[in-house]
């Protein structure tokens, strides 16, 4: 376990009765999440997705890794306008021959992802810890959610 609260959807929270209904779809990091990533994600406010993602996370989360910004080619790349359009509050900067990145003003969108796996702006060295950690927190907003609804049942 490593989350120690949940954020539903108040919509869903209020709501009186739920069906989860998995299909089969990939994703990068969750792989196939089924079910679990179904009421993870899906029944999570945006600030309970946000945890979810460990997007703040003290260890792992994105804004303790290693910025690399000297990795791009900055407007050189024939890709630089869509790179600094990226970002909606604008954490990433593309320059003349580099990117400048603000972590102070990351607002957990991902948007940035591409330009990791592409260039790698960011070190990899979390990346896996990461990728670990988020599949468990998957499982512990999961159970949040499962055991809300369970209580309600039980309670009504
Ligand atoms: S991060 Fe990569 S894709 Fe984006 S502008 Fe820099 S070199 Fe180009």
């Amino acid at each position: 376990m490593l989350l120690k609260e949940s954020y539903m959807d108040k919509g869903i929270a209020d709501a009186d009765a739920m069906i989860v209904v998995s299909h089969f779809k990939g994703h990068g990091s969750g792989v196939y999440g089924g079910s679990i990533k179904n009421v993870a994600i899906g029944c999570g406010s945006k600030r309970g997705k946000i945890d979810v993602h460990l997007c703040l996370h003290q260890t792992v989360g994105w804004n303790s890794w290693i910025f690399n910004g000297d990795n791009c080619l900055g407007e050189e790349c024939p890709d630089h306008v869509l790179c600094d359009n990226m970002c909606p509050v604008g954490a990433m900067k593309i320059k003349k021959d580099n990117t400048e990145w603000d972590g102070d003003a990351y607002i957990c969108c991902f948007g940035h992802q591409r330009p990791l796996f592409r260039c790698d702006l960011w070190g990899r060295e979390k990346y896996e810890d990461w990728r670990n950690w988020f599949l468990v927190a998957m499982g512990d907003a999961a159970t949040a959610t499962s055991g809300t609804w369970a209580w309600r049942t039980s309670a009504t």
